[in-house]
């Protein structure tokens, strides 16, 4: 490719990056210091193809906690434990219109609105099992590093502020207790899921962890079968519906595709069978989206014509 210059994904990449370095708005995350304290000028786009390409530019090899982009894999991982059907009467696939930690349940059903919102989350967390001697929480760290071909970590110090912090996760964990949605004492279960969302990644990582969705479960560089292709259609369709918690509507009419975001900064969108698009920048709306990660879906979705609803 050097010989004959940038390809015009990467023209694309590095326009968009010039054109959205300069917004200021929102504010990094202040539920806890480690995510305070983000440096807010960090920006990078990524775009990890189905077959193993990676395309990047900015601040794509800065480290930050993956957060709420977990749930998506998290459900995904208890679908394949669980089956679908359990699932299914544990945690519905409504897109709330709620905020990502509202403290919202069924009344007829108790099951949280779907597996975006905390509440949801956090049920999928303790529906993961532990497995041949594996906990659940190192099989959830599995899962996600399969997805990114790379050996992904927790962090000590996120994870202890996340639970220094987690007083309105604990009273889900202790709510979905008490109507039976959870089974058993939740304490574990919002520690794991505590921990899920610590788990340091780079905007790369999370585009090849998207990749892998767009490929239909199948990591593109080594091949394996990470997740089966059903359960790959049930994660897109409710990152479609519910991943961008109350602001999923207008970031759809936007951007057209499933996505997920997390207070971290990042954000993922697939296109199905093509490519998945990774963004990282701290500042968030008053969703909890990134600003300029957003604005970057959306100009690459036109750029490149990704949106789902785009014309013949
Ligand atoms: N750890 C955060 C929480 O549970 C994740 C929220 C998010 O990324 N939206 O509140």
């Amino acid at each position: 490719r050097e010989a004959f210059g940038p390809s015009p994904v990467d023209l694309a990449l590095l326009a968009i990056h010039q054109d959205l370095k300069g917004i200021t708005d929102g504010e990094p995350s202040p539920s806890i210091p480690a995510l305070a304290n983000a440096d807010p000028d960090h920006f990078g786009i990524v775009i990890a193809t189905a077959d193993g390409h990676v395309y990047e530019t900015g601040d794509t090899r800065v480290p930050f906690s993956i957060q709420s982009i977990s749930k998506a894999f998290t459900y995904g991982l208890a679908l394949e434990d669980r089956g679908f059907e359990y699932v299914d009467s544990k945690i519905d696939v409504e897109p709330s219109g709620d905020a990502f930690n509202e403290i919202s349940l069924d009344p007829v059903t108790h099951r949280p609105a779907n597996p975006m919102i905390n509440a949801g989350a956090i049920t999928s967390t303790w529906m993961v099992a532990d497995k041949d001697g594996t906990p659940r929480r190192e099989r959830i760290r599995r899962l996600y590093s399969a997805c990114a071909d790379r050996e992904l970590s927790i962090d000590d110090d996120v994870q202890r502020q996340e639970s220094a912090e987690g007083h309105r996760n604990r009273a889900l964990g202790w709510m979905l207790r008490s109507v039976d949605i959870i089974e058993e004492e939740p304490t574990q279960a919002l520690e794991d899921y505590f921990a899920q969302c610590s788990v340091m990644l780079d905007a790369r990582d999370l585009a090849r962890m998207g990749a892998t969705l767009a490929a239909g479960g199948l990591n593109p560089r080594t091949g394996e079968r990470v997740l089966e292709p059903a359960t790959v259609q049930r994660m897109l369709s409710v990152m479609n519906s519910c991943g961008m918690y109350d602001d999923a509507g207008e970031w759809f009419v936007r951007v057209g595709l499933p996505g997920k975001s997390g207070v971290g900064g990042g954000i993922i969108a697939v296109v199905p069978g093509q490519l998945a698009v990774a963004t990282f920048s701290p500042p968030l709306d008053q969703h909890g989206n990134s600003v300029r990660g957003v604005a970057a879906c959306e100009r690459l979705s036109q750029a490149l014509d990704l949106h789902f609803a785009r014309g013949p």
